[in-house]
């Protein structure tokens, strides 16, 4: 397996140098929206510490992460009235990873409603605006 890079767009992100709309942050981990989401609220939760995916995170990290994962379903529940939640999440190429920092997918479902294709359409800044005021609020209330 290829070592860690520091300049994918996520240790970007983690960085500061490039934006995100951040829903949840500790000192191990941050949540942010995708922003080509399968459905609206489609949220990462992703390790601070550089680990590639699920083949060379320590167990603490993703153990943690999956908390995250949790929280942040629980919450997305409440803040889009879901009817479910899918989570996913991809190691190497092979196995359908493109960003190469480990990362959970958390979607919100409505029953009946399909998934649009992965990285299908960027949405606009105010619509995922939207949904993390939406989701933080869910979040820490
Ligand atoms: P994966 O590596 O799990 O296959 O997919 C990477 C995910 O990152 C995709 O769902 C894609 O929409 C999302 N993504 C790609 N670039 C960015 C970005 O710059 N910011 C955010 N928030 N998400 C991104």
């Amino acid at each position: 397996m290829p070592s860690y890079d520091p300049n994918n767009i996520f240790a970007k992100i983690l960085r500061g140098e490039l934006p995100s709309y951040k829903v949840y942050e500790d000192d191990k981990v941050l949540a942010f929206l995708d922003i080509m989401p399968r459905s609206p609220g489609h949220t990462l939760v992703l390790p601070k510490a550089p680990a590639r995916n699920m083949l060379d995170v320590t167990p603490d990290d993703i153990a943690h992460v999956m908390t995250v994962v949790q929280k942040v379903a629980k919450a997305q529940m409440k803040a889009f009235a879901a009817d479910g939640v899918t989570v996913q999440q991809f190691n190497e190429g092979a196995g359908g990873q493109v960003v190469f920092h480990l990362h959970v997918h958390v979607i919100p479902r409505k029953a009946g409603v399909a998934m649009k294709p992965p990285a299908s359409e960027k949405e606009k800044p105010d619509v995922l605006a939207d949904c993390a005021a939406k989701l933080t609020a869910a979040l820490t209330g």
